[in-house]
């Protein structure tokens, strides 16, 4: 059948190829479709302390396909990095999260609360990308050191000096910064200490089998040593037992992040979630009469 198909038409021909080059197209137009709409949303998921405090929340976008319900960001993200996409989108994605911090300046359950913000690798390489996030933050009233940018370790790789220089402007206003899925890629640890950060994420790829697996508790173990020796909080995403947590708690992990607390929420169930929160909290604080 290949030989029959020929050399160099074979990939037009292969019908599940073809198949897949099709489906991704119409993805590809339903992303841009989706941008223009109102078909993206972004969910709330809790960032809570080894004191059941909720100090913040991660935004994480979600394509409500027309068609197809929930489309996941693990499916869109690559697409719409290959395709410039994510640019468009990611400049959304920040300017939805400024403008919900902004919204809950003025409300005090809310107030206290930091938003961290996924940045793909050419969202953060763009030569205006300082400017766009400083126009945000004035625009929406958002203060920067309520704002945390995720970044991942593909972006240490290469040109690391435009990195230091463009995190350095932001830190300058207040923006945070954390290093996601770390463990993951291969930064190197010297290039680590460079960089202006203020927090790592334990990849939820090493917190799944913690308990039984002790490679991915070694892991575990020396991402909190590291964060502890270079000054940086420690979170760990994907926690979804108390058990997990517990096991995190001992080596020394600031935060976490994961279904043991809440699934992502849309903004109206993550606001009560949130006040929830400090409500338990006040109680705890209040004095025993
Ligand atoms: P991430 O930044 O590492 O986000 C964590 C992912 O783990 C989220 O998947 C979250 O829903 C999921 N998760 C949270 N807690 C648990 C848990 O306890 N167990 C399990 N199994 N999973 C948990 P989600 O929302 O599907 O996002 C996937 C990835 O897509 C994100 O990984 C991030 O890399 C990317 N992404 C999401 N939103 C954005 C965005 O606005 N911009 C960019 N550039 N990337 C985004
Ligand atoms: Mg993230
Ligand atoms: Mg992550
Ligand atoms: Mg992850």
């Amino acid at each position: 059948q290949a030989k029959a198909a020929g050399r160099n038409t074979l990939r037009f021909f292969d019908p599940q190829m073809q198949a897949v080059v099709s489906a991704r197209a119409a993805l590809e137009a339903g992303l841009r479709d989706a941008l223009a709409g109102d078909q993206l949303q972004l969910y709330y998921q809790p960032q809570v302390t080894g004191e059941s405090e909720m100090t913040g929340v991660e935004a994480l976008v979600r394509w409500l396909h027309p068609q197809r319900g929930m489309v996941s960001p693990a499916e869109f993200i690559p697409l719409a990095e290959d395709t410039g996409l994510i640019l468009p989108l990611g400049h959304w994605v920040l300017e939805t999260a400024c403008r919900q911090l902004a919204s809950w300046a003025g409300r005090p359950e809310m107030a206290h609360l930091t938003v961290a913000v996924n940045v793909s690798p050419r969202q953060f390489h763009q030569v205006d990308f300082v400017d766009q996030v400083l126009t945000l933050l004035e625009r929406t009233g958002a203060k920067p050191q309520r704002l945390k940018l995720e970044l991942t370790e593909s972006l240490l790789v290469a040109n690391i000096e435009d990195v230091i220089a463009k995190m350095t402007a932001l830190k300058r206003v207040g923006v945070g910064f954390s290093l996601d899925d770390f463990g993951t890629g291969y930064s190197s640890l010297s290039h680590l200490k460079l960089l202006p950060l203020d927090q790592l994420k334990i990849d939820q790829g090493f917190v799944r089998d913690i308990l039984t697996d002790p490679n991915d508790a070694a892991i575990a173990r020396m991402v909190v040593a590291l964060g502890d020796s270079l000054g940086l909080a420690v979170i760990a995403e994907g926690v979804e037992t108390e058990a997990q947590r517990e096991f995190l708690a001992d080596q020394g992990c600031y935060a976490y992040q994961g279904y043991l607390f809440s699934r992502p929420l849309p903004i109206a169930e993550f606001e009560s979630l949130a006040q929830s929160y400090v409500l338990q909290n006040k109680e705890l604080l209040a004095p025993v009469k």
